[in-house]
């Protein structure tokens, strides 16, 4: 099913998410709408409060690959970039944000298994916007600048 992707102004993208408590096939099968919901708007990243559910999971798709995030920490973090990011809640706008340039993750995967991984460059940032959407910020609330149109 696609879900239909709310915009910032709605308090739900405020909230800080729960962690979710039991990973069976109901949260397998919405992990799977939010990708397919992600991949019909051209999003790289989507975090569940987007589409209007306040429980700590993430789907990411890059360079073909899939994460499937499901209570992401963030353990260690290096470096500093700043870059361009957009977001499907924030339709036109664009912002240069500044992120971590590497981050170690800790997450359960679709299945519960605990797993740790070392990301950098863009999937970084990603997993950094989306944990942020967990968190209840978007990142018009700490962009350096925002601007309207094309990304630059
Ligand atoms: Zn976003």
């Amino acid at each position: 099913m696609i879900y239909e992707v709310l915009r910032a102004g709605n308090p739900v993208l405020k909230q800080v998410s729960e962690p979710v408590e039991k990973i069976d096939r109901r949260i397998r099968r919405l992990l799977d709408d939010m990708h397919a919901t992600m991949l019909l708007y051209n999003g790289i990243g989507l975090a569940a409060p987007q589409i209007g559910k306040n429980i700590r999971a993430i789907v990411i798709e890059l360079d073909e690959k899939r994460y499937d995030l499901i209570n992401p920490k963030i353990l260690k973090r290096e470096g500093k970039s700043v870059d361009t990011e957009g977001c499907l809640s924030v339709p036109d706008l664009f912002g240069e944000v500044e992120r971590s340039e590497k981050v170690e993750v800790e997450f359960l995967d679709r299945y519960g298994k605990k797993k740790k991984i070392w990301t950098e460059g863009l999937l970084a940032r990603c997993v950094q916007h989306e944990i942020d959407h967990l968190d209840g910020q978007l990142f018009i609330d700490i962009a350096q600048s925002v601007h309207r149109g094309e990304e630059k």
